[in-house]
């Protein structure tokens, strides 16, 4: 049996009223909000293997949760086009070598070739990359671009794509259990 302390930092997949993941929390802020009233358990036909007991309580802690209540989300807007946002984006690495030191801003097409100050055309890149590519694009450059730059997303819609991409989906709505 696992310990207590592992057991309440377990994450729990949470989804919204509309049942779409919204956030990932950990057990003990899930009881809050089962024993609230504020979420009921999802069962999506999966054993619960964790129990957690008090002297008055035992409940079994489900995986997935979903609020009973109109989640109101937070307005959110794009972030400006800063350092600290765009090595936010690139997962501070260098968006050419990989590096995730001495990292600078690069403008994909150069500011002096017409380029823009925007999400499209910014990439973090570490000094190396970035002196070394100059006054270049990456194409004359000759170097490849990690990733094609595009303006963040709302995190709760990340959060999303991410959940429905990872193998934590449950095995009945998951795409390998269906046999013939
Ligand atoms: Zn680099």
């Amino acid at each position: 049996m696992a310990i207590a302390s592992q057991v309440l930092e377990q994450p729990v997949v949470v989804f919204s009223q509309n049942y779409l993941p919204i956030s990932r929390i950990n057990v003990k802020r899930a009881i809050a909000l089962l024993i609230l009233g504020k979420a009921e358990a999802l069962d999506f036909g999966q054993e619960t293997e964790l129990f957690v007991r008090s002297p008055n309580l035992v409940m079994a802690v489900p995986s997935y949760i979903r609020l009973t209540f109109t989640s109101t989300e937070r307005i959110w807007k794009i972030p400006p086009v800063n350092r600290r946002e765009v090595l936010r984006r690139d997962n501070y690495a260098c968006q050419y070598c990989g590096n995730n030191k001495r990292l600078t801003i690069d403008h994909v097409i150069p500011l002096s070739k017409g380029g823009l100050h925007t999400w499209n055309n910014v990439v973090a890149a570490c000094e190396q990359c970035n002196q070394y590519k100059s006054d270049r694009t990456p194409h004359q450059a000759g170097m490849l671009l990690h990733s094609k730059p595009k303006a963040p997303i709302h995190p709760t819609v990340a959060f999303a794509e991410k959940f429905w991409r990872s193998e934590h989906l449950p095995p009945d709505i998951g795409g390998n259990s269906i046999s013939c």
